[in-house]
């Protein structure tokens, strides 16, 4: 069974994603640092008789990081794919955020793909190729003031999937990103609780997209799939917006 490693799998994009792969036959590494969420989506696999195995890990650290991909390696499978999708934000104006939150932002959500690309690398290597996909963000292309240093962190995940796909395509290795719109998961969710009443500010987004929703991790599982399938094997370097229409108003 080819392995797919997931971060950021205890909850929303990421939880969703992992189940997917783990539904379209890939053995699933599940990281997180949510133990609770991580050994929830466990045992829901196990229920569901998929092959997903919860790993708890801070992304951001080299050495719980070196840890993760030494036991990846005990497996003794080909490690075809790696989606990145831990994430988290800070929602104020950028005089009210501290410099000690801005590098959390800039560790967790960029220097991790950064820790995780380069040490899958040569495991998808010795596979003989495979798929890294990014979850970025339609804040990478478009913006507001209350997320600059996750804007930061998500403009840096594209450039990043640009240059690593340049430097690896000959390797077999494909390298894209994903940028999600409003999707509901508990992140979106503490973020509309931020700006106001969640209930209101959550038909309010939805209204103000083309499809008239907010999208469900399912429909950025979906396109994370399809790019780590053979069905991509075209697609490297590119970005990929799944945002029901919310960058195609003026
Ligand atoms: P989520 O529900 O909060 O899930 C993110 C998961 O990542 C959480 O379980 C979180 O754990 C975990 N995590 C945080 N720091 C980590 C670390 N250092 N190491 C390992 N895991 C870590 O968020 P989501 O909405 O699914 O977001 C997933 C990705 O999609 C993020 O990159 C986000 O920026 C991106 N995205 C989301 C949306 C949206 O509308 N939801 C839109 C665009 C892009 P804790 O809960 O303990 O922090």
């Amino acid at each position: 069974m080819e392995l797919a490693l997931i971060t950021g799998a205890a909850s929303g994009i990421g939880r969703e994603t992992a189940l997917q792969m783990a539904r379209s036959g890939y053995q699933a590494i599940a990281v997180d640092v949510n133990v609770d969420g991580g050994q929830k989506l466990a045992e829901e696999a196990r229920q569901a008789d998929l092959s997903l195995t919860f790993i708890s890990a801070d992304v951001s650290d080299d050495q719980e990081t070196d840890h993760l991909f030494s036991y990846v390696r005990t497996l003794g499978a080909p490690l075809t794919a790696l989606v990145n999708a831990a994430g988290i934000v800070v929602f104020d104006n950028p005089e009210n955020i501290s410099l000690a939150d801005f590098d959390r932002i800039i560790r967790v959500n960029l220097r991790s793909v950064w820790l995780m690309c380069n040490k899958a690398r040569p495991l998808m290597f010795e596979a003989g190729g495979g798929a890294m996909v990014n979850i970025s963000s339609v804040h990478a292309w478009a913006t507001d003031n209350l997320v600059s240093p996750y804007t930061a962190s998500k403009g840096g995940i594209s450039a990043l999937t640009r240059s690593l796909a340049i430097a690896w395509g000959r390797q077999g290795i494909r390298v894209n990103a994903v940028l999600p719109g409003p999707i509901d998961t508990p992140l979106m969710r503490a973020n509309l609780r931020a700006v106001g009443d969640e209930e209101e500010e959550y038909a309010k987004t939805g209204a103000a997209l083309a499809l008239g929703r907010v999208g469900q991790p399912i429909e950025i599982a979906h396109v994370v799939e399809f790019l780590c399938s053979a069905k991509a094997s075209f697609m490297t370097g590119a970005e990929i917006l799944v945002d029901g229409g919310m960058l195609a108003h003026a």
